[in-house]
């Protein structure tokens, strides 16, 4: 079973690896840059060498790389927008220095200008990115839907994926880079956002299976919600605390569906907490 969780970035690549097997971890998640965004460290082409030979020495699963939230790939301001698609075209590049992993990221929020306006800006910036991954899948994640979020509904990240598969600059010239899309589900974002994953998780993988299909599902953000089922919060909680509970979380790390993605936690702990976590969850894996 592949699980871990967010680790600072702060102290290289090398040393998040180290991190990450201090506590059990054999994945991990990392902020490309700070967080609220701003410009990235130069990269260190030896220390990810060096990352990339312990995943492989320790039989790490892919990675999972987030975007800073303020990426908004898809905001009414032209300038937040163009700045959007200038830092993922930089990560995307970055993360080519730790080839076979994911870089994922938030849809955005169409700030006022609806989802179909949002949709296409998305879609538009990663298809002028898709070429330069030749060996990064990106990721869509699932949302809560919080305030106007994009990629609640999975229609909308379909929708996304299409109009990527469609656009002239990612034509078959260099392959299929539409093929390097995927999604990762998040299922505190689920489950605020209205898809039953306590009750009826089969149903819920059917539905992603219909739309957009279960070949494009590479990873899993496990967290548990502070919220009720439909809030559209999007508030994490400790694994077991929350709204989603301890039964259901098993149900998700047990599915012949998803058991062999990579989990990563984003509860809200500090790295003993997320060692617990991890062993909790290891100890459940039947
Ligand atoms: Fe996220
Ligand atoms: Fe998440
Ligand atoms: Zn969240």
């Amino acid at each position: 079973m592949f699980i871990g969780c967010h680790l600072s970035s702060t102290k290289g690549f090398l040393a998040m690896g180290k991190t990450a097997l201090s506590i059990g971890a054999n994945t991990f998640a990392f902020f490309t840059r700070n967080p609220r965004g701003g410009s990235a460290k130069e990269l260190d082409s030896e220390d990810a060498h060096a990352l990339t030979e312990l995943c492989k020495a320790e039989g790490f699963g892919p990675l999972v790389a987030h975007a800073p939230y303020t990426m908004n790939l898809c905001s009414a301001d032209e300038g937040i927008r163009g700045f959007a698609a200038d830092m993922l075209r930089e990560d995307i590049l970055r993360m080519e220095a730790l080839p076979g992993n994911y870089y994922n990221f938030h849809p955005g929020s169409h700030t006022g200008q609806g989802v179909d306006v949002g949709i296409g800006f998305i879609a538009e910036a990663l298809g002028s990115v898709l070429p330069l991954a030749e060996h990064t899948t990106i990721l869509l994640e699932t949302m809560a839907g919080k305030g106007s979020e994009v990629g609640r509904r999975f229609e909308e990240l379909k929708e996304i994926i299409d109009r990527v598969e469609g656009t002239a600059s990612v034509s078959p010239v260099q392959g299929a880079p539409a093929a390097r899309l995927g999604v990762c589900i998040d299922t505190c974002h689920l489950h605020d956002g209205g898809y039953d994953i306590v009750h009826d998780l089969d149903a819920v993988l059917n539905e992603f299976d219909n739309i957009i299909g279960l070949d494009r599902l590479k990873a899993c953000h496990l967290n548990d919600s502070m919220n009720d089922a439909g809030s559209r919060k999007d508030r994490h909680a400790k694994i077991g605390e929350g709204h989603i509970g301890l039964e259901a979380l098993t149900a998700v790390i047990n599915h012949p569906v998803l058991k062999n993605l990579p989990f990563i936690l984003e509860t809200p702990n500090e790295l003993p907490g997320y060692a617990k976590e991890i062993a909790l969850l290891r100890s459940l894996r039947q």
